[in-house]
């Protein structure tokens, strides 16, 4: 459901938003193959008027002459027809697959540049000055016996890792109170399947095949493992028109993270920092588009408020345009401070993708007909009329929101995903935050109730 009138109209502006976003994706490939596409519809439906009119010919009486002459020439409309098609269905399919490229438009306060034009909204805390060397996570976890790598190499690979006694609970500490937390804010809770289709990965702005990519695929399947929960969600309203009412919807989902981590080789990644398998709780909303600037600042200060309540220190980023990915429309990170590692390293990321997910997913909504129709300044405008398939018609009505409004027209809703708590890389803030010289750690009062109240994680025995 992309417009490529808008590509059309706006193409230069969007080759430089491709540009400034390190996207190799080709706008103008898209609008010639859109040419291309427009000049083989417009032909297919003369041919197939001129058929019809061939046939509506044939009723009439006719002599044998001249009944030969339209039937020959019915069977050369058809093959003509067919040719014609073949070659439409081929243009729009390579339409589709460039058009699916193109990323997000950008918002006008974007830092332009690459990772290191990040610009600081904001700095929480300060880092903990020390009375002795502080150990980095890797040490504190094996003295404190919560965490096995070398079994992990030996039965999966290297990357991987087991959390045992209080690693084990600290996991399960953090996915509780991050889920309670959350739903404690209007969040309904969800389990999501860790194994989605490649087609829906695609439509939320994912390359799952190809080199570089992030994505696990199983073989012989459609299936891949998901690198978020995000994408579960995100599919869970696909094809839906819900109601005014409906929205916001808010979602948090537990989810497995699989990423093969591919071209991360020279990326700093000691331990649990950079693994190919971890736990999220995720956030992800659906709502009007004029909410969703407002939904976006409300989805970083619930993150911040967290990672305030464990006592971290940590830098909220606004991310450049060139550390976008394709779907988001703007994007903050939360970096944390690791003492151990000596750096910061990030822990959370926030995202508006605004429409671009909805409209490869179809997820809209019928505004009520009394209110004014909300368009938002940011939507990605690559916008207007969604153009139902025909093959798909059925379905979509089947499953109509049934609100009331009922007679405005439906548009795309917009959407966002935001990290509630990646756990590996909060076990390695939090276990170098609150570090004791003896290699103890001070567990952070919000996460006791879920460890049976336990204060202090110490060296076994
Ligand atoms: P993303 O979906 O890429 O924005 O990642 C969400 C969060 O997951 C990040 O902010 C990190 O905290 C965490 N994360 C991402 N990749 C990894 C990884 N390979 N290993 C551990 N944690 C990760």
């Amino acid at each position: 459901h992309l417009d490529f009138k808008f590509i059309k109209e706006n193409v230069d502006m969007i080759a430089i938003n491709c540009k400034n976003r390190l996207s190799n994706a080709d706008p103008y490939k898209v609008v010639a193959l859109y040419d291309e596409f427009v000049a083989l519809k417009s032909q297919a439906d003369s041919l197939r008027a001129e058929r019809n009119e061939n046939s509506n010919a044939m009723k009439a009486k006719l002599d044998p002459e001249r009944r030969a002459a339209l039937i020959s020439r019915g069977q050369a409309l058809k093959e003509q027809l067919a040719e014609v098609e073949g070659r439409l269905a081929g243009v729009e399919s390579s339409l589709q697959r460039e058009g699916q490229r193109l990323p997000n438009l950008t918002h006008p306060d974007v830092p332009l540049g690459g990772e290191g034009e990040a610009v600081v909204v904001r700095e929480v805390g300060s880092p903990r000055v020390f009375s002795f060397p502080p150990r980095d996570h890797v040490a504190l976890a094996e003295g404190l016996d919560m965490v096995d790598f070398e079994a992990a190499a030996e039965v999966t690979g290297q990357k991987f890792y087991y959390l045992r006694n209080a690693g084990a609970l600290l996991e399960m500490a953090l996915v509780n109170w991050a889920m309670n937390k959350v739903v404690s804010r209007g969040f309904t809770p969800l389990m999501t399947p860790d194994l989605v289709k490649a087609s829906v990965l695609e439509k939320c702005g994912f390359q799952p095949r190809g080199a570089g990519t992030q994505v696990y695929s199983i073989s012989d399947s459609p299936l891949c493992l998901t690198g978020t929960a995000e994408v579960p969600l995100a599919g869970l309203y696909m094809e839906r028109v819900l109601t005014q009412q409906q929205l916001p919807l808010r979602l948090a989902a537990f989810g497995h993270c699989f990423r093969t981590e591919a071209g991360a080789a020279g990326l700093a990644g000691k331990g649990l920092f950079r693994v190919h398998q971890f736990s999220k709780v995720e956030m992800f909303v659906l709502c009007e588009p004029g909410e969703s600037e407002a939904t976006h600042a409300e989805l970083a200060a619930l993150e911040e408020e967290m990672y305030g309540e464990l006592g971290l220190h940590f830098k909220v980023l606004d991310m450049p345009s060139g550390d976008l990915g394709a779907p988001a429309f703007r994007k903050y990170d939360v970096e944390a401070w690791m003492p151990g590692l000596g750096r910061y390293g990030e822990i959370s990321s926030a995202s508006n993708c605004t429409d671009y997910q909805a409209r490869r997913l179809n997820i809209r909504y019928r505004p009520d007909a009394s209110a004014s129709a909300s368009s938002s300044p940011t939507s990605s405008g690559d916008a207007a009329e969604p153009q139902p398939q025909q093959h798909t018609a059925g379905h979509k009505d089947k499953k109509k929101g049934s609100g009331s409004g009922g007679s405005s027209k439906p548009e795309f809703v917009h959407t966002l995903n935001a990290t509630a708590c990646a756990v590996p890389r909060m076990i390695v803030a939090i276990l170098e935050t609150h570090q004791q010289e003896d290699g103890s750690v001070v567990v952070p009062p919000p996460l006791r109730p879920y460890m049976g109240g336990l204060e202090v994680i110490r060296p076994p025995g």
